[in-house]
């Protein structure tokens, strides 16, 4: 439980960083691999052409394939300033799912805490596969 301790506080941190000049809306996220003790931070980055700002959650995974190249998402740590704490948006999901497993632990915080945690099966039942 220590390293989701250690991924919330560097989620929190990394909130602070987000570019959130329209919405002001600013999340934080974090990733734990297996096998892995980093951990890889993201922060929401909006753009004056809305389609171009990545969420937290992306902003993580992007970090963790950047820096060490795909692995097995164990945990996902997203934190908010609303309560209850946000879940990831449908977009974001879809991104997880490409290095989830059902039994991914998605841990929903405020800036107190993990507030919540489901699996990613829970939110995301069935994911679009390419098959
Ligand atoms: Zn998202």
């Amino acid at each position: 439980m220590e390293e989701i301790q250690q991924a919330f506080l560097a989620a929190r941190d990394a909130r602070l960083r987000a570019h959130a000049p329209y919405s002001h809306f600013q999340v934080g996220g974090a990733v734990l691999v297996a096998g892995d003790a980093r951990v890889f931070v993201g922060c929401n980055v909006e753009n004056a052409s809305y389609g171009a700002c990545i969420c937290a959650e992306r902003s993580a995974i992007m970090h963790m394939v950047s820096v060490r190249g795909v692995g097995v998402i164990e945990h996902v740590v997203v934190v908010t300033a609303v309560s209850p704490p946000s879940v990831p948006c449908a977009l974001c999901l879809q991104v997880i799912a490409e290095f989830a497993t059902p039994k991914t632990q998605i841990h929903l915080a405020d800036l107190e805490g993990i507030k919540r945690t489901v699996t990613f099966g829970e939110l995301l039942p069935e994911p679009f596969v390419l098959v």
